[in-house]
């Protein structure tokens, strides 16, 4: 059996040699549109080796090549693939997948395995001998074949009353900032997993708050991290000494993030921190890293929880603040997005990460009407679920994945109430004369000022019947 076919393709072959071109090269077709090769594809072996640049644009992937290794990396809805010239051994999600022909270079272009490339990445392939047609189905709805390459994608996962944040490069890099309460670690995690994450490059943790830095042990212990950074101040909570043993014992240090520092620059595409820009601040929020990223003509701004103080010291700073999409400041409390601030920023969108009807009133109807005054599009993750913004450095598109993370965003509005001032308190108990729950001053999870009533002792919370917080274990 073998035989007839290998002689079928040495003429094919030969045809294709001998005749024009046009007529014996496979025509390959992406959702119904031609795709046009700079090079010519040739068959080898019964195995069509397409361009490498051409076909994953047409097949709306990320492509990355790596000219000291020879290697080609491409990424598409969280799938991976990775060919090495002249290796037979390809992979696919990490997982080592035998090819009948290699990727090759041939007059200083790179091909691929056409099959191999489409159907790793989930597109369908058809192959028409008679008409020497390649019809390919890459899965996606719209013109998916028009994406150019390198999208970068931020994920603000819906995480409740906390944040998390991952971003994917368009190198097929990946950076968390947050990673949600303690309790979502394992959800967070899972997420990840589902986007095909194998190891978080740059790993930021804005400020050692439960609801940002809760789940970030379970993601250290998860994942191969690369940088991992955060402000220079520490706590004395058990979740902050879980998110220091699980550095320890991966052997990770921490890089200090504050204003000025690059975490990268490749010229269309460059992270940074603008805040802290300071060195001492009384309220933890305000030692928020806030981290720019900008690719192309698209920047986003993740302010973590970074109140007026922080968003003033900003400003002055002189940074660029420009953002088109906006994480808005401690989950839209009154305390952040001063006028000025969000002046400076001029966001298109804005992200509010909250939990749905929580114990703050946040995010605060001030802050709310402040950014629909901007003209501003609030998306909420307790409203909206989780979201995708997806940008090809000119302009954004926003998918809404509905709560893949936590089933609670609710199907109407929730009722936003005012919330007072929140009073610092030091030391003793803060009880909720809702829940009859008691905490720790310094606990993610603390009622609205309305709903408070202290204890100097653990004992006299007891004693009124209060039973201690599972978050903060007072
Ligand atoms: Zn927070
Ligand atoms: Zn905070």
């Amino acid at each position: 059996m073998r035989k007839p076919i290998s002689l079928l393709i040495s003429l094919i072959l030969l045809l294709f040699l001998n005749a024009t071109p046009s007529s014996a090269t496979p025509k390959v077709f992406v959702n119904g549109q031609g795709v046009r090769f700079d090079v010519l594809p040739i068959v080898k072996n019964d195995v069509t080796l397409v361009p490498l640049r051409a076909i994953f644009q047409a097949l709306g992937a990320q492509v990355n090549w790596d000219g000291t290794t020879q290697t080609i990396f491409a990424i598409k809805n969280g799938i991976s693939v990775k060919l090495s010239i002249g290796e037979k051994i390809a992979y696919k999600d990490g997982k080592p997948v035998t090819l009948q022909e290699p990727a090759r270079v041939i007059g200083g272009s790179t091909l691929v395995p056409l099959r191999f490339v489409s159907e790793a990445i989930g597109a369908g392939v058809a192959w028409d001998g008679t008409n020497q047609v390649v019809t390919i189905t890459s899965g996606d709805s719209g013109s998916q074949s028009n994406t150019p390459v390198g999208t970068i994608k931020v994920h603000f996962l819906d995480v409740g009353q906390a944040d998390s944040i991952l971003v994917q490069f368009p190198n097929g890099q990946n950076m968390l900032v947050d990673a949600g309460n303690n309790d979502d670690g394992p959800a967070v995690v899972s997420y990840l997993k589902q986007q095909g994450i194998k190891k978080i490059d740059f790993l930021i943790g804005t400020h050692p708050h439960e609801d940002h830095i809760g789940g970030m042990d379970n993601v250290i212990q998860s994942f191969e991290s690369g940088q991992v950074f955060m402000p220079r101040v520490t706590t004395t909570t058990k979740t902050f000494e879980d998110v220091l043993t699980a550095l320890k014992a991966k052997g990770l240090k921490i890089i200090t993030a504050k204003a000025g520092v690059t975490v990268f620059d490749q010229g269309n595409l460059k992270v940074n921190f603008v805040a802290p820009v300071g060195s001492s601040y009384d309220d933890l929020n305000n030692w928020s890293a806030v981290t720019r990223i900008q690719y192309g003509n698209i920047p986003f701004l993740l302010t973590g929880d970074a109140e007026a103080q922080s968003e003033g010291e900003m400003l002055n700073s002189g940074a660029n603040l420009k953002a088109d999409v906006l994480k808005v400041g401690h989950h839209g409390s009154s305390s952040s997005t001063s006028p000025a601030f969000l002046k400076a920023v001029a966001p298109k969108y804005a992200v509010i990460s909250v939990g749905a009807g929580n114990d703050y009133g946040h995010p605060d109807k001030g802050t709310l009407a402040k950014l629909a005054n901007a003209g501003v599009q609030v998306y909420r993750t307790d409203q909206d679920g989780t979201m995708v913004f997806t940008s090809n450095g000119n302009n954004i598109t926003v998918e809404k994945l509905r709560s893949t993370v936590k089933p609670r965003a609710p199907d109407t509005n929730t009722v936003i109430t005012p919330t007072a001032p929140i009073i610092p308190v030091a030391g003793g108990y803060i009880g909720n004369k809702n829940t009859k729950k008691f905490h720790l001053p310094s606990c993610s999870s603390l009622p609205s000022e309305g709903n408070r009533v202290y204890f100097k002792t653990r004992d006299d919370a007891i004693k009124a019947g209060y039973v201690p917080c599972k978050i903060c274990n007072p």
